[in-house]
């Protein structure tokens, strides 16, 4: 007998482990792949010596959110701000680029500048107001009613046709769209204006880092202070019925919503699992991961010193493609979102060499090969790329699915993020991790829904801390020198 069993090592079961292990309990964490990390992994994907990010790449919630602020994850490992956050090419050699500086960044978009300062400045001042509201459940009162008053009247314009009112060009627009296009939502929608609005505000703020050594540095770290807890992992183990697990007072799943009905349902009461049944899929990712011989040849010079690349062109251009896929078609023009980690961490590939991250957006299930469509997408800002090719990696809807159980049809988000899934995410409460009966969701599933931070599990264990075992939730979570 344990205290606690966390199914699952992503980033949000380990926060959930370590929370629970630092409040003195003894956990098992059990993980069906071999290695831990869920969305969070690094690994020799196309030719040895070439380490590329399995699935999440780009971490502003690694600095943003209260949990790693807490764990104090910035000292543990190096989290790299690249020279520009992140960058936005258009045809013809134009580009947005968004510095951490908002100053700067509005200077250069020219007759949108002071519009585009304008929608982000009060955010950006604020951004852990803004992440602490973001991050919570959206049921919760917030605790500062100004920014979140701020931040709704700018979604409403922004989520809404009235999108273009304060914009005369089309750099701004397209900047916000590509941020906006991170949640795999039709647009404009209040969904999308959200995303655009905390992870655009936060890149001028703490800044959008690249860990070094890859993603998997985040997991490591909270896998190390897990088990100088006490706490145990186990690898390679998937658990399909509460029977697998060593008996404990508290299950908190690191999994998708079916994946805990199917495993607890029976322990979780009947008005609950009936809202569960009710949870929806979105649409999904296909991954490509390029090896090359040497930096992507960006037309806009300033895009090669970014961490992270938005590509689909204009506006309208990226709406219609995110529209194509929310009606279940492939994109012909796919948004990709890239990632060219070595800019700031060369210890990812062999002297002088690259690697490139992406993904495309495509219909849930999809069994499409996306390689060349992402490779003209950036051909097509970056003439030449194709020849700085070395090796490619592909992985389709279906096969992130296979991948990991949570993705299922390839949603990368275990639930599509609507704006109604993130005010009830998986169910309409002010504690939406807590299912009864001694089980948690403490996944991407639950409020605040997609993202390496952690918070979902740190919740989910706070709940845990206070309603099973009794215990004060206030757990400290700094490194002991
Ligand atoms: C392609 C891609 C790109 C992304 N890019 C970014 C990014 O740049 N920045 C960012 O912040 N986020 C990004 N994300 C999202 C981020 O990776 C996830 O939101 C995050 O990993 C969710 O963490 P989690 O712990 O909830 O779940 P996961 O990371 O999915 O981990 C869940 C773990 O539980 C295990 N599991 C599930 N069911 C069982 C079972 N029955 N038995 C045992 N083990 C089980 C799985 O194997 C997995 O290891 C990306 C995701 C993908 C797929």
């Amino acid at each position: 007998m344990v205290d606690a069993v966390v199914v699952g090592a992503g980033p949000n079961g380990l926060a959930a482990a370590v929370t629970l292990a630092r409040a003195g309990l003894s956990v098992e964490v059990v993980e069906r792949n071999d290695t831990i990390g869920g969305g969070a992994r690094t690994a020799e994907l196309t030719l040895p010596g070439f380490r590329h990010d399995v699935c999440s790449a780009v971490h502003p919630m690694a600095l943003q959110s209260e949990f790693f602020r807490r764990f104090r994850l910035d000292e543990r490992i190096d989290l790299r701000l690249p020279e520009v956050q992140y960058g936005h090419p258009l045809d013809g050699g134009r580009a947005g680029i968004a510095h951490q500086d908002l100053d700067r960044t509005a200077a250069e978009l020219g007759v949108d500048g002071p519009a585009f300062r304008t929608l982000m400045a009060p955010l950006s001042r604020n951004a852990d107001q803004v992440s602490d509201f973001a991050t919570n459940a959206l049921l919760n009162v917030p605790r500062h009613p100004l920014t979140v008053l701020r931040f709704g009247l700018r979604a409403l314009e922004q989520g809404s046709g009235a999108w273009n009112a304060r914009f005369r060009d089309e750099v701004a627009p397209a900047m916000l769209t590509g941020v906006a296009a991170h949640s795999i939502q039709h647009m404009p929608s209040l969904a999308t204006a959200a995303a655009a609005l905390s992870l655009g505000s936060y890149a001028h703020a703490r800044g959008w880092p690249v860990p070094i050594g890859g993603s998997q540095a985040i997991v490591d770290a909270l896998a190390a202070d897990l088990v100088a807890h006490g706490g145990r992992i186990v690898t390679g183990q998937e658990v399909r019925s509460l029977g697998d697990i060593t008996p404990a007072k508290a299950v908190l799943f690191d999994t998708s919503v079916p994946g805990m009905l199917r495993i607890a349902g029976s322990q979780i009461p009947t008005p609950r699992r009936g809202a569960l049944r009710r949870f929806r899929f979105g649409n999904a990712a296909a991954k490509v991961d390029f090896a090359l011989s040497e930096p992507v040849p960006w037309t806009h010079e300033d895009l090669r010193r970014a961490g992270t690349v938005h590509l689909g062109g204009t506006r309208a251009e990226i709406a219609a493609a995110e529209g194509a896929v929310a009606r279940g078609r492939h994109a012909e023009r796919p948004y990709v979102l890239g990632s060219e980690p070595t800019v700031v961490d060369p210890s990812r590939a062999p002297d002088g060499r690259h690697v490139f991250w992406a993904y495309a957006h495509v219909p849930a299930g999809s069994d499409v090969d996306h390689t060349e469509a992402v490779t003209r997408q950036i051909e097509r800002f970056a003439p030449g790329f194709r020849d700085t090719i070395l090796a490619t990696s592909s992985r389709t809807a279906v096969e992130m699915a296979a991948y990991n159980l949570n993705y299922v049809g390839g949603d990368i988000a275990s639930g599509a993020a609507s704006f109604w899934q993130l005010v009830k995410r998986p169910l309409l409460s002010n504690d939406p991790w807590r299912m009864g009966g001694g089980m948690y969701l403490c996944s991407e599933a639950a409020a605040p829904g997609p993202g390496v931070h952690g918070m979902a599990g740190w919740r989910a264990a706070k709940s845990a801390l206070r309603h099973t075992f009794g215990l004060p939730d206030d757990v400290d979570l700094a490194p002991e020198d």
